[in-house]
């Protein structure tokens, strides 16, 4: 089946929408409230065309693609209301981007941008509260535009259920469990409602004032915490060798950017102060600092004089689930072929 799109026949197949059928060919039609794993919600409405034959717009996100249907994403029309749209979301929250902390990866800001937004009415309402009650997290309703992702990625995603919208029309806001503060929720904080919020109204706590998006480098890697191996990346200021905030990957597998709170956010370790980074040796009842050849040395003459005196099952040896599958192996095969006993085993079995 086909479609024309902007004077363009497209080809698409049955289920898609006007949406998909636009993106599947490289034409941009701006969204907010879509997300690739939340799906269609229409409440932004920024994603109206023109499709011959119907009466007023259209979200593009919820209409069907149909066989010989007339899309126009680009008109004046379209852009126009498309503008109007933005202009009230920014008119009813506070929007100060040189101060927020999604300055940079907005998706509400970038498609302001995208439209020449340069100005919109400025309506004075008191702030509304910030929630930074939990320990990783920081809601601030005053930047949040209702889009209802982060609400999906709770429910359906992570089906924790632990956010819904509360109040009606012009009071709505997004709340936890029953208008509990972050911290007292049924909130596990494992950050997803973070990753899928188009705009600064989640934003991650210990991220704050630390870099923005730009200054920080982007390193892919694995989480190191448990064997599911999800992928994350890593928001990285390299000039103080520090990680400023984690993202899990989208789109990749096991984990298609879902992460725990350890994933997510017990990222200080690498540059802890606290880290071993040289082996020690007990002396005279005292760890001391020793290079790697002496503390090999030491332990492989320790490890014989053990086996010689007591016999290779005086031995055991118990692996971890945060080394990789190259070090468990060694250490099975050293316990096996050089030390001589079966008695090695993984905390993951404990
Ligand atoms: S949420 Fe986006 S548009 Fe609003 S202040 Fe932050 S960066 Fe700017
Ligand atoms: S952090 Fe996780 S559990 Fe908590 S509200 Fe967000 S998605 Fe739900
Ligand atoms: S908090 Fe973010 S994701 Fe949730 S409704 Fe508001 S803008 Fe959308």
């Amino acid at each position: 089946m086909k479609l024309t799109m902007d004077g363009k026949s497209l080809p698409f197949e049955t289920g898609q929408t006007v949406l998909g059928v636009a993106r599947a060919n490289g034409v941009f039609i701006p969204t907010l409230c879509w997300h690739r794993k939340t799906g269609a919600a229409a409440r932004c409405r920024v994603c109206v065309v023109e499709i011959e034959g119907m009466r007023g717009l259209q979200t593009s996100c919820t209409a069907a693609a149909s066989d010989g249907m007339v899309v126009r994403t680009d008109t004046e029309r379209v852009r126009e209301a498309q503008t109007i749209i933005v202009q009230n979301l920014l008119s009813n929250g506070h929007h100060n981007c040189l101060a927020c902390e999604a300055n940079g990866r907005c998706e509400l800001q970038n498609v302001a941008y995208w439209l020449g937004i340069k100005e919109w009415p400025v309506v004075p309402e008191p702030l509304l509260p910030l929630d930074d009650s939990s320990p990783m997290i920081v809601m601030d309703p005053n930047k949040c535009i209702l889009c209802g992702r982060c609400i999906a990625a709770c429910n359906q995603g992570v089906v924790n259920e632990v956010l819904t919208i509360a109040r009606r029309g012009y009071n709505s806001l997004v709340q936890c469990d029953t208008s509990v503060p972050m911290r007292d929720s049924s909130c596990v904080q494992c950050g997803e409602c973070v990753q899928l919020c188009p705009t600064g109204a989640l934003t991650e706590k210990k991220a704050v004032g630390k870099g923005r998006d730009w200054e920080l480098e982007h390193v892919n890697t694995t989480c190191a915490y448990c064997g599911v191996g999800c992928q994350l990346t890593l928001h990285v200021d390299r000039a103080k060798n520090r990680i400023v905030r984690v993202d899990g990957r989208e789109g990749v597998p096991p984990n298609d950017g879902m992460l725990c709170v350890k994933g997510r956010f017990a990222y200080e370790f690498p540059s802890s102060g606290k880290r071993l980074t040289r082996p020690l040796v007990k002396k005279n009842g005292q760890h001391v600092e020793v290079s790697w050849d002496e503390a090999l040395d030491y332990t492989a003459q320790r490890l014989s004089e053990i086996k010689t005196k007591h016999g290779p099952d005086a031995f055991a040896a118990i692996s971890c689930a945060r080394t990789t599958n190259e070090n468990n192996y060694a250490m099975a095969k050293f316990t096996r072929a050089a030390i001589g006993t079966n008695n090695v085993d993984h905390c993951a079995r404990t």
